[in-house]
């Protein structure tokens, strides 16, 4: 049995199929990652083809079966294309990086709505503002670990548990976290923070606008969520966004 569903869905890669197929994996709100066929995608007469290109949300009306790898795509409606994002080299790196995440750190079938949301939501703001492209993909970063079930918490000390307030002494170790002045003690730590360098990471945390940061410190937080990725899952090798410059 196969039902009819309409869902939003992200493009985070296609391929051609066949003479005129294109199949693509998607982000969909409803389902999470899945794969579809677009039968006829690449002919002449279809429009479909340019609208199933990477970063774009569409509409899509699929003959959903269970059973099936590849669900079977029969009506495509364009949402948004972001075309400022496609225009900037900057904006694009982030927005690759965000695609990137999706891909491989999320799994099929597996949706999450909250997460399909806040990703439109920061691809609309990367697309139309003129926020940092890199501010903007950190407090996504944040969001997503926490989306997917590894939050990077930063009230607590992740050794003895005591909190940890603005001007207290912190310090971060890639395996354990965020840990306070005591654990530091008896322990090896990659770095100690600046007030400066907390501070931006508690306001990277929160909803507030507005934020103060440094290009340098900013560089070094997303090398920090990178890494704290890479030892929780072993599998995750870094963003490959970041390794074409
Ligand atoms: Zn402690």
């Amino acid at each position: 049995m196969s039902e009819i569903i309409k869902t939003e869905a992200i493009v985070l890669r296609k391929i051609n199929f066949g003479d005129s197929s294109r199949i693509a994996l998607f982000y969909s709100k409803d389902f999470g990652k899945i794969s579809g066929i677009i039968k006829g995608a690449r002919s002449s007469k279809s429009k479909i083809g340019s609208m199933v290109d990477t970063i774009n949300l569409l509409q899509l009306v699929l003959y959903k079966k269970d059973a099936r790898e590849v669900q079977l795509i029969s009506e495509v409606d364009l949402i948004k294309h972001f075309s400022h994002i496609k225009d900037d080299y900057q904006k694009l790196k982030y927005a690759t990086a965000i695609i990137e995440l999706l891909t491989t750190m999320t799994s099929e079938n597996e949706h999450n709505i909250k997460l399909f949301d806040g990703t439109v939501r920061i691809l609309t703001l990367l697309d139309s503002s003129d926020e940092n492209p890199q501010l903007l993909f950190v407090k996504y970063f944040f969001f997503f670990l926490k989306e997917i079930g590894y939050e990077f918490q930063i009230e607590h000390c992740n050794v003895c548990g005591k909190k940890i307030q603005l001007g207290d002494q912190a310090s971060y170790n890639y395996e354990t976290g965020l840990i306070c002045a005591e654990c530091r003690a008896d322990r090896l730590t990659n770095f100690n923070f600046t007030e400066e360098l907390f501070e931006l990471l508690i306001c990277l945390n929160s909803k507030r606008n507005n934020i103060k940061y440094s290009e340098k410190d900013l560089d070094l937080i997303m090398i920090m969520l990178e890494k704290f990725l890479m030892y929780q899952l072993h599998e995750f090798k870094g963003l490959k966004a970041f390794n074409l410059n």
